[in-house]
């Protein structure tokens, strides 16, 4: 456990499943280098298979006795589905003067499955009782993680000083224990560097005051970030005053750290005449209790009582802090807080990292997301 720690909420009544977020992570991390089919940051419709496809059944985690739970490594080509390139090349070259109405604007392979592969599925039937949700995902840099419990090297390690879980990529053989013990199935396995990668929750934004560019660019602005022992924090609140941000599938054992507000704004279901059924629960409270334990109960009643103080009163806190008014207010990062740790380490370059296991090495200078000699 960390001395500190880091947190994000996410409100699911928010996303509109844009993939803003997705698409910031993405060129940011993982654009090329053998990480094309890694999304440290997906949004997944749920119900739905997700990705990597039906992660929730691949294993990992801990039991109740608190041993690590068996894994499946999720299969690169049928589980995650391999990244394929439009042939841009044959829309440049095609003759549209001709009378051939198909241009050759494909796919170079037949995918079978991808990132956000089912979306806005769903689940029930239209329009009486249907319904789906998004569900953003990223590493939850849990407490206990799966992934450095599993590994035999002692390559992943959390950070002391927030929390942050990262591979030591000197370390790491690529031997993917880490992939089977995680049950969230957030850490990848890099076929050219042939060592496993995942979020590094934007560490070096973090140290900078930024939020994650995750954050930072969701438009929907359902993303909270801070210390969840910063009682001024919108993450304290949420998760420990109010209680209405709970982890996902906390039965895995391995302690998340990225907490959701459930959803509890689908419109009520429709009778066979398609009139409105006063009272009833479009999105079933069971799946909820499923993905978000017990304690999701609580916290719809909260939510619900807020909401209706808020229009009864116009006050409420918690709706306040929901609607997230001012962006920046959403994020409390401390950045005064990494400057005080680099300086106790003696360290004399600001932008060097507190700590530079992930970004140093006889190999990680051969990794293009940070060269060594620039931080030094
Ligand atoms: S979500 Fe998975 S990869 Fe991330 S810290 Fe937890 S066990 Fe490790
Ligand atoms: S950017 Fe925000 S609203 Fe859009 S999909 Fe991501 S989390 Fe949802």
């Amino acid at each position: 456990m960390s001395k500190r720690q880091l947190a994000m909420v996410m409100d699911l009544n928010k996303c509109i499943g844009c993939q803003t977020c997705t698409v910031a992570c993405k060129t940011q991390w993982t654009n090329r280098n053998g990480r094309e089919y890694m999304y440290w940051n997906n949004v997944e419709t749920y119900p739905g298979d997700g990705y990597p496809k039906k992660w929730m059944e691949l294993g990992g985690g801990f039991d109740a006795a608190g041993d690590l739970k068996e894994g499946t490594i999720p299969n690169i080509q049928s589980d995650y589905g391999v990244p394929w390139d439009f042939s841009f090349d044959e829309i440049a070259t095609f003759d549209y003067t001709k009378n051939n109405p198909t241009p050759a604007f494909r796919a170079d392979e037949t995918p079978t499955w991808g990132p956000n592969w089912d979306e806005d599925v769903g689940t029930g039937n239209f329009p009486s009782d249907n319904y789906f949700f998004y569900l953003p995902r990223i590493c939850n840099h849990c407490t206990n993680p799966g992934c450095l419990s599993a590994c035999p090297r002692d390559a992943i390690f959390k950070r002391d000083q927030d929390g942050v879980v990262l591979v030591d990529l000197d370390r790491c053989q690529g031997y993917r224990y880490c992939i089977a013990g995680c049950p969230y199935k957030k850490i990848y396995f890099n076929p050219k560097l042939s060592k496993s990668e995942k979020c590094i929750l934007c560490f070096p934004r973090i140290e900078e005051g930024l939020p994650p560019a995750c954050a930072q660019q969701c438009v929907g602005r359902i993303r909270f970030v801070g210390f969840l022992d910063d009682e001024e924090s919108q993450v304290h609140k949420l998760v420990n005053k109010y209680k209405v941000a709970l982890p996902l599938r906390s039965d895995y054992g391995t302690g998340p750290n990225i907490y959701y507000i459930p959803p509890t704004e689908a419109p009520a279901k429709f009778d066979a005449e398609g009139k409105i059924i006063e009272g009833s629960e479009r999105i079933p409270v069971k799946e909820l209790e499923t993905l978000f334990g017990k304690q999701v109960h609580d916290a719809i009643k909260t939510l619900r009582a807020e909401k209706d103080k808020r229009a009864k009163s116009g006050e409420s806190e918690l709706m306040d802090l929901l609607i997230a008014y001012n962006h920046e207010d959403m994020f409390r990062l401390d950045n005064n807080y990494y400057q005080e740790i680099a300086k106790a380490k003696g360290n004399a370059n600001p932008l060097a990292p507190i700590d530079e296991r992930y970004v140093k090495g006889k190999y990680t200078t051969e990794i293009s997301h940070f060269k060594a000699e620039e931080h030094e």
